[in-house]
């Protein structure tokens, strides 16, 4: 179990390789900035199109493999719109891009269940553009849970997320609701209606927040019904937001991707709090807020752990030597074949802070756990990292203790240290552990 940050640099965001998008623009400016944006910020392959002709010559072709498009509503040869008919015909979902916009534009745009529309009326217009696009990928991803006890009502608000892309599970009482939940761990917003048979919207939002924090799920209440006091009653009872139906799609749109950004927003404050920033992998933080439970997990379990400290040797010397710089890129390359060893196993590794990590083995005996580590040591010091015209090499020292018994987990990791005190002691480029010093002593 080591770190896979699913957050990115500074102003990133994710990227998705693999995407094919439609680009259907007639002027040159728009089209050459958007399709490079598409492809250096969100990693899309882009086919571009500046005309109706163009458009259907390139819909024409078995597998064009466009899953998304960006339609310009005023083409010279499709001056009403053709083109986002031509690509709502294919079952392209469709961004539609424009200079103007009227109530009756705005009717049409709607009628076709678009993802969204775009207004080309100000500086931000092409920033707004690849958001929204990032955010109906994004989307894709995001599953929905809709409870209505009213089929038709329900329908409004299911074809609105389908057709902004989201992953959509339905519900039509309370109860209902309350299973799909169980059903699909992956849910992360409910949009619920109040006045249901079996149990009121206002209930279902009490019952989802005393097992959900507002950080994992959001809850958006919809009502028909005059009482102006049942958006406080939600909002009181832990609702995220509330609307009152009839309500403008544009509205209730833009509310729910508001708290789908918000929970993005926290997922990646979470990764940042966990990560170290130097090596990418789980931090001090991390490792001692969920050591603990793993290792309460194997005690419930009758199981042993093991917890090992690894500690470059002579580190100080090498940073001494060769400067900071250098020392950073060697313990980023001892990191990364750190994690490389670890990918898809059970065991958490992390970094401690300065040139030391820390591992925990759940369910593995301190026997089991120290040859591994040696299988560890001799790798690391295989490795060759490049520093200059030198290829340097270093070497680890470490202690491994075994868990067997309720101990804070400080007093686990003091045990480590203590053996890894030991390896150094006894010349480094060694493991030692309390397997070893029985064996030691039986010799
Ligand atoms: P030993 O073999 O006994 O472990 O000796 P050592 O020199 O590795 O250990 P010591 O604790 O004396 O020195 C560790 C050094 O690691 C001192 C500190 O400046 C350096 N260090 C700590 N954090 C970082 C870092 O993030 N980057 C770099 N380049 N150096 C760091
Ligand atoms: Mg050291
Ligand atoms: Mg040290």
């Amino acid at each position: 179990m080591t770190f896979h940050g699913d957050f990115q640099q500074e102003n990133a965001g994710p990227r998705f390789g693999g995407i094919r998008i439609l680009l259907v623009e007639d002027s040159r400016m728009f089209s050459a900035v958007l399709c490079h944006r598409f492809q250096t910020e969100l990693n899309l392959s882009v086919v571009c199109c500046s005309s109706l002709k163009a458009l259907r010559e390139a819909l024409s072709q078995d597998g064009h493999g466009c899953s998304i498009a960006v339609v310009d509503l005023n083409l010279p040869d499709s001056p009403y719109g053709e083109a986002l008919d031509c690509t709502i015909e294919h079952d392209i979902p469709t961004i539609v891009f424009t200079a103007t916009f009227d109530l009756n534009t705005r009717a049409r745009i709607l009628e076709r269940n678009v993802i969204d529309y775009v207004l080309k009326d100000n500086e931000f217009a092409l920033d707004n553009l690849v958001a929204t696009v990032r955010r109906a990928i994004m989307n894709r991803k995001t599953r929905v849970l809709v409870v209505d006890d009213v089929s038709s009502a329900r329908k409004v608000l299911v074809d609105l997320l389908r057709a902004q892309q989201y992953l959509v599970v339905e519900a039509n009482s309370g109860l209902e609701a309350l299973a799909a939940l169980e059903a699909y761990s992956d849910v992360e917003l409910v949009v619920t209606d109040h006045h249901m048979p079996d149990m009121s919207g206002y209930e279902l939002t009490r019952r989802i927040r005393h097992r959900f924090g507002s950080d994992k799920m959001r809850v958006i209440g919809v009502s028909s019904s005059n009482d102006r006091m049942l958006s406080a009653s939600f909002l009181k009872a832990g609702a995220s937001d509330f609307v009152y139906r009839p309500f403008v799609a544009e509205e209730l749109q833009c509310r729910i991707a508001n708290n789908v950004e918000t929970l993005t927003q926290m997922k990646q404050l979470r990764a940042a709090a966990a990560c170290d920033y130097l090596t990418g992998l789980y931090n001090r933080r991390y490792f001692y807020d969920n050591g603990p439970k793993l290792v309460n997990e194997c005690l419930r379990l009758k199981m042993p752990s093991a917890v090992a400290i690894l500690d470059i040797d002579h580190f100080k010397r090498l940073n001494d030597t060769y400067g900071h710089e250098i020392g950073d890129k060697v313990l980023k390359a001892v990191a990364d074949r750190l994690q490389t060893i670890f990918e898809g196993s059970d065991n958490l590794l992390s970094r401690l802070g300065g040139e030391e990590f820390a591992i925990l083995f759940p369910q593995m005996d301190s026997l089991a756990a120290t040859k591994l580590c040696d299988e560890i040591r001799s790798d690391i010091s295989r490795l060759k990292v490049t520093a200059d015209d030198e290829e340097l090499s270093v070497t680890v020292s470490i202690g491994v203790a075994e868990i067997a018994g309720y101990e804070t987990f400080e007093n686990h990791l003091n045990a480590a240290d203590q053996f890894l005190y030991m390896a150094k002691h006894k010349g480094r480029n060694l493991v030692y552990s309390d397997s070893k010093m029985t064996e030691e002593a039986a010799q």
